[in-house]
């Protein structure tokens, strides 16, 4: 239970001090060009900041940075074993911030206060320090070559690494990404995405507190298009990963084509099955089917949008579901009942409005919700929104719509539900719900996507590698195969006399 009230968040935010300056060289610093954009609040539309517009110079002077630092070996070459505690002194820093963070990233973002304090800051923690911990327990690895020889396979780290995240997570991106890049002995320039930059510009700082040598970490805010092409294209930087769309990832493989080849990884978009058969705890599969898609607002890349429902007993299930959606109606961010805050912004509001029209237009059935509300509070609020008669032809089956929207399917047989569920561009997450557990284990191997639950929805945590198949991507966070993206193989080939 959270013992802080709502008045109490709004008396803390209205004297929280915003940092919306960059962060490069060990110090924040204004955009050279002395550009700034607001960043706004999605609960109440209003402005929280000017933070800084970084833009291609500053870029360069981040990429600079970043190189010497890297060239100095300070941090790439440091041992092991002071790296990680660095790393873990770094969580210790944020774990004594979490209130002030969490509460940052609930206005900059609009994700309810119970979220930012129980989900995104701990787990933001837990990764810096889980990476931190394992990078001294990584070995490499000597072959079983001729006797005259010795062959050494070495993981080295790349050098100079761009990170670029997107809205709707982006503390915990940011760590996914930042902690095993950092980890590894690579310098790394984040360019949050433009509309919430804050949290991770708070963080940079505690990161330099903690003993991360300058340069090793710049935090860039700017925007995509500009500021986030010329790193993708910036003929010094050697690595590149992402996590966003899957149109802006097929541009990163592009841009990495026409530039040096960077090796670049991606985690990208969804649109993911959840299975439910008769024989499954009917109870619990229907409050996960609503957690699945409402949590969040729907803005998550994992998101059960695609409800599979075995069709003896759909109609029963769907009042259950329908019921469980009463619980995530939106309020106010800051208000620590609230379990849907709203969605990042106008436009992102608005795209979920067309899609009930576009799926109204389809010919689905809005079964519940389907409006925006709270307009009133000049935030961008929409209902949970649930639509049968789903064809998986349709479009609110096939796009991604990043909103609280469940589209409805049904199956006869296991071969249908898995065909449904693979007949999709993506391929990130899923779930099959089922007490057979032969039924439950075949179609959860069927489904080609990167994470599959068995009766549960988002399971997971920093033990295990997270990504996609198909156009979700092709790079792993979290775990020790994320220190995979971030490292070159080297092998060093020892004639011995
Ligand atoms: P987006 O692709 O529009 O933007 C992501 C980031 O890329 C932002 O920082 C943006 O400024 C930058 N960007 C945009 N255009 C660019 C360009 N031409 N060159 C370089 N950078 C550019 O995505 P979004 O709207 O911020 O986030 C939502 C998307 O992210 C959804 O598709 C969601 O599924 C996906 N996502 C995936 C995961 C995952 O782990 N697979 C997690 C969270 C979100």
């Amino acid at each position: 239970m959270l013992d802080k009230t709502m008045t109490d968040w709004q008396s803390q935010a209205d004297q929280l001090k915003i940092e919306g300056r960059a962060f490069i060289n060990g110090r924040y610093a204004d955009a050279l060009s002395g550009q700034t954009r607001p960043t706004n609040n999605p609960g109440n539309g209003r402005k929280l900041a000017d933070v800084a517009l970084c833009g291609i110079e500053d870029a360069d002077l981040a990429v600079e940075g970043a190189r010497a630092a890297f060239e100095s070996g300070d941090w790439s070459r440091m041992a092991p074993m002071d790296r990680k505690m660095v790393l873990v002194r770094w969580a210790e820093l944020i774990e004594k911030h979490a209130d002030e963070l969490a509460l940052l990233e609930t206005l900059d973002v609009g994700k309810p206060i119970s979220d930012t304090t129980n989900v995104d800051v701990p787990a933001t923690v837990r990764t810096i320090r889980w990476s931190g911990e394992a990078i001294d327990k990584v070995y490499d690895e000597i072959p079983p070559t001729p006797a005259d020889t010795l062959a050494l396979i070495q993981r080295l780290p790349l050098g100079v690494v761009a990170a670029i995240v997107p809205w709707n997570f982006p503390l915990s991106t940011t760590a996914w990404k930042l902690a095993p890049s950092l980890a590894t002995g690579n310098s790394v320039i984040l360019k949050p995405a433009s509309n919430t930059p804050l949290s991770a510009l708070f963080i940079a700082g505690l990161a330099s507190e903690a003993g991360l040598p300058d340069g090793v970490l710049q935090v860039l805010p700017g925007p995509g298009g500009s500021l986030g092409r010329h790193l993708a294209l910036h003929m010094d930087i050697d690595g590149l990963t992402f996590t966003g769309s899957t149109p802006v990832g097929k541009m990163l493989m592009e841009y990495s084509g026409q530039s040096n080849l960077k090796r670049t990884f991606l985690e990208l978009g969804g649109k993911s099955p959840n299975i439910v058969f008769a024989d499954s705890n009917l109870e619990k599969a229907a409050g996960m089917a609503a957690a699945a898609v409402f949590y969040n607002g729907g803005q998550t890349c994992t998101a059960g949008t695609r409800l599979i429902v075995e069709e003896k007993i759909q109609d029963k299930f769907l009042e259950m579901v329908s019921e469980c959606a009463k619980s995530w109606m939106p309020g106010n961010p800051l208000d620590p009942a609230t379990a849907m805050g709203p969605m990042i912004d106008a436009g992102q509001c608005k795209t979920v409005a067309d899609y009930v029209d576009i799926g109204r237009g389809e010919g689905a059935e809005i079964i519940f919700g389907g409006s925006q509300v709270m307009q009133d509070s000049g935030g961008y609020y929409h209902e949970p929104s649930i639509f049968s008669g789903v064809d998986n032809a349709m479009r609110i089956a096939q796009e991604e719509i990043f909103g609280p929207v469940l589209s409805v399917l049904s199956f006869k047989t296991a071969e249908e539900a898995i065909r449904i569920a693979n007949d999709s561009i993506y391929g990130l997450a899923g779930a099959v719900w089922s007490n057979n557990i032969n039924t439950a284990h075949k179609v959860a191997e069927a489904v080609r996507v990167g994470t599959m639950g068995i009766n549960n929805y988002f399971g997971g945590d920093i033990t295990v590698p997270f990504g996609g198949f198909k156009q979700s991507g092709n790079g792993r966070d979290k775990s020790i195969h994320a220190f995979h993206d971030y490292t070159e193989l080297k092998t060093t080939w020892i004639e011995l006399m």
